[in-house]
This record gives C-alpha cells, structure tokens and sequence, in this order.
C-alpha cells in the first residue's frame, strides 16, 4: 500500500512549485508554438500520474528536474511512492 510521510508531501508542494515556476517558461513557447493551453495542462497531469512521461516533458525544467530527482531518491529509500494515487 501506498505510505507517506511529511517529506513526501514536502516534495509534493515542492514539485507542484517547481513545475508552476518552470510552467510559465513552458507556457510562453508552448503558445509560441501555436498549441492550446488546455492541451498543456492535461499533458501536465498526465506527467505527473505517469512517471514514465515526466522525464521527457520536464527534461529543459531543470528545477522540476531538480525536484524529481530528489523525489525518486526519497521513494527508493522508503518504498513510498509518489505517482499510484489513482
Ligand atoms: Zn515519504
């Protein structure tokens, strides 16, 4: 079963800042491009519900980045995961 402590939800708030911080970067030239940002925000969930999908929509977020790699060590050393909440 899925555990938690205070610093997962710390990563969490965390993660939730970094990808708002870098977001903004994200949504300027996602608009640039001509995309919608309805389209952005549900590519933002899902990166955060599918793990496999963050690496490569965050790879030039480096303080997502940042944020990830701590959580991946966290969630290796306690076995708390982050990423089944469904
Ligand atoms: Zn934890």
């Amino acid at each position: 079963m899925i555990r938690k402590c205070s610093e997962c939800t710390d990563l969490l708030n965390e993660l939730v800042s970094a990808m708002q911080s870098d977001g903004e970067r994200l949504k300027e030239s996602w608009i640039a491009s001509g995309h919608d940002l309805v389209e952005l925000r549900e590519k933002m969930l899902a990166s955060i519900a599918n793990d496999e999908s963050i690496e490569s929509f965050t790879a030039s977020s480096s303080r997502t980045a940042e944020v990830k790699r701590k959580m991946a060590e966290h969630q290796a050393q306690t076995g708390h995961s982050f990423f089944n909440l469904r």
